[in-house]
């Protein structure tokens, strides 16, 4: 395929923006609502480790692990989680 030759380059080279434009979109649509469901089902903190605005959702079990905007459990991703992960 070729890119920026003749008339229709713009309409080439657009397309890819858009979807990469779309694409954010919908991750902050879905962040957005994340964290509205984690301000509801959690408890707004700092973690201790790194410093990172996390969410300690209760699971079924007791625990009580936290939670970053993206709904990733933070003991998964934290660069410091060596400091308050405790047992298990
Ligand atoms: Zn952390």
């Amino acid at each position: 395929m070729s890119m920026t030759n003749g008339q229709g380059e713009l309409f080439e080279s657009d397309a890819p923006t858009n979807a990469l434009h779309v694409k954010e979109q919908t991750i902050q649509f879905l962040t957005q609502n994340m964290v509205r469901l984690l301000n509801q089902v959690g408890n707004k903190d700092f973690c201790k480790g790194c410093g990172e605005e996390v969410w300690y959702v209760k699971h079924k079990n007791g625990k009580c692990p936290p939670y970053t905007a993206d709904g990733t459990n933070h003991f998964a991703n934290c660069p410091n989680a060596d400091q308050f992960r405790k047992k298990g």
